[in-house]
């Protein structure tokens, strides 16, 4: 990586803590990633950004903020970056899916949250990420408990916004949720000075349309019977997504998709043939979590998708672009963004009927249910995901783990022995 220490130090970051961060990702990402075989090379750009995940984009923001424009960091993929995008500002996820962060996350919350709150609180008290450093505002929402009040502790620290998401999708909850996109809007004008109008509505609109459907043509990749990227490959893809300049990720994963589809039609795999195809489903895999894919892929099977908000839950849906009044466009975004099914609404049944469908167009051998530690939400909805999924006569394995690498053996136990079963 290039030196960035003086970026770092003028965004009041905690140097020496950050630099022993930045000692272990290289390290880690070479272990799980550049060991792989036959990569498709357009996962240089992925490579790239990943070794410069605190430098470039980074860079680029301050570069926004400079010419006066405002960053907002978001922590849920409800929050729409169409109204950030549409008032000339930039969006940027900050969920955090490292150990090294949650320390500083347990020293305010209790240790029974889950990892990822733990993660982002800490990235942000300790400062040791850019990314919460540059953010001008965080937007939050009411999904969980656990979310709702760490929001109450970043916001001492932090421009805060939240966002009331309604847990139910009667047409009522639609219009409510319309109503708090209309609110966010007058928000995110007033803190930009900048005003959002039809035009500039549609132009973020059709910019992350556009993200959606490149991902949508990745993923299409993955159901071939002729896999041409691994899942550790698309699930950093997937992340980057988040942070990434939407136009330019765009770009390159449809120049990454062009050599997929080309691959699939020369019959080069990454894997052998026979190898198992597992779904996985639950709880986000915020970057640079990669060990659930990294315990897979290197114990006999292959990832195809993720039924989460770092996978389908992302990108499934699109927004309509035929609207023309604000008005209109805004209900779209609200139409849109209640079809995702997170386990925080009730009921939630339209999330097992995804997972069911996903299996079948990716052809899974099977499904591993991952829940983080101490998500309740996803833990309780494991008993009807694993009824329905038996039903359907597709095998499921539920895990529960952390950020930690202390259960890794265990887990590797235990999926080694799932996918050999799925062989019998
Ligand atoms: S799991 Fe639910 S609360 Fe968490 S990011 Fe996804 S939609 Fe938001
Ligand atoms: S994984 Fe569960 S507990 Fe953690 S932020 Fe998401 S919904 Fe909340």
């Amino acid at each position: 990586m290039a030196d960035y220490n003086e970026m770092w130090k003028e965004l009041g970051m905690n140097l020496e803590e950050h630099d022993k961060l930045c000692e272990v990702l290289p390290q880690a990402f070479g272990d799980v990633f550049l060991t792989q075989e036959n990569r498709p090379e357009a996962m240089d750009y992925y490579n790239f950004v990943i070794a410069e995940i605190h430098g470039v984009r980074p860079k680029e923001l301050i570069e926004h903020k400079k010419n006066g424009g405002k960053v907002f960091g978001t922590f849920c993929i409800y929050v729409p970056d169409e109204i950030i995008f549409a008032a000339d500002a930039i969006a940027t996820g900050l969920c955090g899916g490292s150990q090294f962060w949650v320390p500083g996350g347990e020293k305010v919350l209790p240790v029974n949250t889950c990892p990822l709150i733990k993660a982002s609180v800490g990235a942000r008290l300790d400062k040791t990420c850019p990314f919460f450093r540059i953010a001008d505002m965080y937007i939050g929402e009411t999904t969980c408990d656990g979310k709702k009040k760490a929001w109450e502790i970043l916001a001492e620290d932090v421009p805060f916004y939240v966002m009331d998401l309604p847990q139910m999708k009667r047409r009522k909850d639609v219009t409510a949720w319309k109503e708090e996109i209309e609110d966010l809007k007058k928000k995110v004008e007033e803190f930009t000075g900048n005003r959002i109008t039809e035009e500039s509505l549609k132009k973020a609109i059709s910019l992350i349309n556009e993200k959606r459907k490149a991902l949508m043509r990745l993923y299409n990749c993955r159901k071939q019977k002729v896999l041409p990227i691994s899942g550790r490959d698309a699930l950093v893809i997937m992340q980057i997504a988040f942070y990434d300049d939407p136009e330019r990720f765009t770009q390159m994963t449809n120049k990454l998709c062009d050599e997929l589809e080309q691959r699939i039609e020369q019959g080069i795999s990454v894997v052998k043939e026979g190898t198992k195809r597992i779904l996985v489903t639950g709880t986000p895999l915020a970057v640079p979590n990669w060990k659930l894919h990294n315990i897979i892929e290197t114990s006999g099977g292959v990832v195809v998708c993720e039924e989460m908000c770092t996978g389908t839950r992302y990108f499934e849906q699109l927004v309509d672009e035929t609207k023309v009044t604000l008005d209109e466009q805004i209900e779209a975004l609200a139409n849109r963004y209640m079809q995702i099914n997170c386990a925080c609404f009730t009921p939630n049944e339209a999330r097992i009927d995804d997972i069911i469908r996903l299996a079948k167009e990716y052809k899974a051998d099977g499904i591993i249910n991952l829940n983080l530690k101490f998500c309740n939400l996803y833990a309780t909805e494991t008993y009807k995901v694993e009824r329905e999924l038996r039903k359907e006569g597709i095998p499921v394995l539920s895990i529960e783990t952390d950020y930690t690498d202390s259960d890794s053996e265990q887990l590797r136990t235990r999926i080694g022995a799932f996918i050999e079963m799925l062989g019998e």
